[in-house]
């Protein structure tokens, strides 16, 4: 999946937890969870670039919301998560560039990591963000 789910998805599990190590442990176990969901990735930097600056500003929001409810205390678990649940694809952004082997298990083939060329492979990512949303709002 793209950035702005796989960040999303690990800040909001970390803000139900609350605590930065569960969070992170969330955070990547999240990841490879979503890799595995039929999806389409794209293949620009461009839009790499576009999906993290979206991708902050959603979180920043997150972040806003948590304080303006009072929640202070989930945002270290929600940020935590959020690097977490992100981090992995670090490695195919330098791949890219620098064509290096990749190492986490659904990026060098040993889990599946289903791309789907269809509108659908989009409504999976909005569908994943909206849930995360729903999680937010019931803290
Ligand atoms: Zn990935």
């Amino acid at each position: 999946m793209i950035s702005i789910a796989h960040s999303f998805t690990g800040a909001a599990l970390g803000a139900v937890v609350a605590h930065p190590l569960p969070a992170v442990l969330l955070g990547l176990a999240s990841h490879a969870a979503l890799d595995e969901v039929p999806h389409r990735d794209y293949s620009k930097p461009l839009h790499a670039v576009v999906d993290a600056l979206a991708s902050l500003a959603l979180l920043m929001g997150a972040a806003a919301w948590l304080r303006r409810h009072g929640l202070d205390s989930r945002l270290p678990g929600f940020w935590c998560g959020a690097v977490a649940g992100v981090l992995p694809d670090l490695e195919v952004a330098i791949g890219y560039f620098l064509h290096q082997k990749q190492r986490f298990p659904t990026h060098n083939g040993l889990l599946p990591h289903p791309q789907v060329r269809t509108s659908l492979g989009i409504w999976t990512q909005v569908v994943t963000v909206a849930l995360d949303a729903l999680i937010f709002v019931y803290l």
